[in-house]
């Protein structure tokens, strides 16, 4: 089983690839979703928090307070390191059982689609890196519309990302996504036929 690590900077179109490669009937392992369902209330991962963090992380119903989580970490660079490899473990250790599943099934390609994957070491797990690029100019504006977001604010958040040309060293295949939406399909509909 072949597995894919898709990834890009913030408003690439990295969920827009996503959704459509999911429409396909491709399985598509979601980090982000996976690093909600691993804090649940209950589960190991939230133990592991709420002892590090203390029970102040926690709102009145258990589940996890992440605005206070978000606050804690936002000032202190050494918690955020703390939270950072705690979370990026259990989300690691959470794709290789859903890698594991798939493969039992005869699956013949499995998709990771994570934001951070070349900044938290993800793709050392995946046999390809897919990397959705779109020029800043398109993408800020992207973001503003969509996150209602000023442009100060998505500058500062594609700032905190890997520089583009870091992340262009580590990819297999760059997808540029500066056209329209029926060109990004073409696209990947060509990269399905190469696997
Ligand atoms: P993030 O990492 O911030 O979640 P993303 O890389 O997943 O971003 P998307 O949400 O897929 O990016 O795309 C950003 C916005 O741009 C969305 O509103 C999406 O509908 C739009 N978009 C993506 N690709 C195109 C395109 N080729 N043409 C027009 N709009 C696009």
């Amino acid at each position: 089983m072949k597995v894919i690590g898709l990834t890009g900077g913030i408003g690439s179109g990295k969920s827009t690839v996503s959704r459509y490669l999911r429409e396909k009937g491709i399985v598509v392992l979601d980090a982000d979703e996976i690093a909600r369902e691993i804090v649940l209330p209950g589960s190991d991962t939230l133990n592991e928090l709420t002892d590090f963090f203390g029970k102040e992380i926690l709102l009145e119903d258990g589940s996890l307070n992440r605005k206070k989580l978000g606050s804690i970490v936002f000032s202190d660079s050494v918690k955020k390191l703390k939270l950072d490899r705690i979370m990026h473990g259990k989300i690691i250790e959470q794709i290789q059982k859903s890698l594991q599943k798939e493969r039992e099934q005869g699956v013949p390609y499995v998709m990771i689609d994570a934001p951070l994957l070349l900044e938290t070491g993800m793709d050392k797990i995946v046999d390809q890196v897919w990397l959705v690029e779109m020029k800043d100019e398109l993408r800020i504006d992207r973001v503003m519309k969509r996150d209602k977001l000023s442009e100060e604010e998505v500058k500062a958040r594609i700032l905190q990302q890997m520089n583009a040309e870091e992340k262009r060293k580590k990819s297999h295949v760059i997808i540029d996504n500066s056209s329209n939406l029926a060109n990004l399909y073409a696209k990947v509909d060509q990269l399905l036929l190469n696997l």
